[in-house]
């Protein structure tokens, strides 16, 4: 009876993400790598907020179902290799909303 309501959590694009997703690599250890699930791949960029900068911090979004995401790097230079970061979070409507209304 309640086909095709709430069916964001079953979104054949995002559907595979969580709230937050995490990901670390360091530079000449690749055997520690982690990544980010392919479906973060997949996710539109609506909005650059860094475009300049060398940490990302971008506004997301699924093209199937219209979840937001926000998406930033972060890195560290080490003596023994620079560490990067990622992060995916998951954004409420009204969060995403505040990022769109940022000033570039
Ligand atoms: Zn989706």
């Amino acid at each position: 009876m309640t086909t095709g309501e709430n069916s964001s959590r079953a979104c054949e694009v995002c559907s595979g993400l969580s709230d937050s997703e995490y990901a670390y690599s360091k530079f000449g250890w690749p055997e520690h790598d982690t990544f980010l699930p392919d479906a973060a791949q997949n996710l539109v960029i609506v909005k650059d907020l860094r475009p300049l900068g060398s940490r990302k911090l971008q506004l997301r979004q699924c093209p199937a179902c219209g979840a937001w995401f926000l998406y930033r790097t972060d890195y560290e230079y080490l003596t023994n290799g620079t560490e990067d970061e990622e992060f995916l979070t998951r954004l409420t409507e009204e969060e995403a909303a505040e990022y769109r209304n940022k000033p570039e």
